[in-house]
């Protein structure tokens, strides 16, 4: 029942290093407008099916195919121009920057819309007005002009999200987007995250079993890189092989 396709969609996915099957047939399909949590044990092949999905590895077997074109054989830059945009487990802000000028080189990158935008326009008010508005989003406002170095851990991955919907992403990729926070920052984050999803069809790898619960339309679990479960919070969480994962028996 009113099943859209999705954005991002990827069939029998397959990654191989030397000997070792790293991630084994593997489906996932991400639509717009919802959350979708990839989660798992350590080595559970998740950040492989990641960097699959983002071009930044070859898969061995399997199709990837966002909006409609085929992806397999392209290469991050080509799918980053058409709209798949990733966030980096470690922060790729600009420290000595204000947060102001951190959006504002973001928001004109050549594969951002707003470039072409801005440059026919030739007006640094809208600009800044739109690097404010990214801000606001991300209640990063009135701290515009602090540098990035001044920020807590948690609110410098707010501004990393300020600097990844600059792109304009049509599929966002967030790697552990809650890794390494203080309760406080988890749940800001987590409500952005929803909140960014409306605009995008969003995939997450998450070790937070509670704000994945929270926040997720659809998860997949994986083990020894195949699939063990999938479905929403409620029916991945009852199911017995997914407990056994992770109580570790
Ligand atoms: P996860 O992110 O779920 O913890 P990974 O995708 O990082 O798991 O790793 C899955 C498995 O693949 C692990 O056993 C890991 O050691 C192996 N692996 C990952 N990357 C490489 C690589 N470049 N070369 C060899 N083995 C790798
Ligand atoms: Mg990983």
């Amino acid at each position: 029942a009113g099943a859209t396709r999705a954005v991002l969609s990827a069939r029998g996915l397959a990654k191989r290093f030397g000997s070792f099957l790293a991630v084994n047939n593997v489906d996932i399909d991400v639509h717009h407008g919802r959350i979708h949590a990839l989660i798992g044990p350590n080595g559970a092949g998740k950040s492989t099916v990641f960097n699959l999905l983002t071009k930044f590895l070859k898969p061995t077997a399997g199709r990837i195919v966002l909006d409609g074109t085929d992806i397999t054989a392209m290469d991050p830059a080509c799918v980053a121009r058409m709209g798949m945009v990733r966030s980096f487990q470690i922060s790729a802000t600009f420290g000595d920057m204000t947060l102001l000028d951190n959006v504002r080189v973001a928001l004109q990158r050549p594969n951002s819309l707003y470039h072409q935008f801005w440059r026919s326009l030739t007006s640094l008010d809208r600009l800044n007005r739109q690097a404010m508005e990214l801000l606001d989003r991300v209640g990063l406002a009135d701290m515009a002009h602090l540098r990035a170095n001044n920020l807590s851990y948690g609110r410098k991955r707010a501004l990393e999200i300020a600097t990844t919907l600059a792109l304009e992403p049509r599929v966002l990729l967030l790697d552990e987007p809650l890794a390494g926070m203080g309760q406080e920052d988890v749940e800001h984050m987590a409500s952005l995250i929803k909140s960014v999803s409306r605009d995008c069809a969003l995939l997450m790898v998450e070790h937070n079993l509670k704000v994945v619960g929270d926040i997720s339309d659809e998860i997949t679990v994986l083990q020894r890189g195949e699939i063990l479960a999938r479905g929403d919070y409620a029916t991945v969480s009852a199911d017995p092989r997914v407990r056994e994962a992770y109580m570790g028996s």
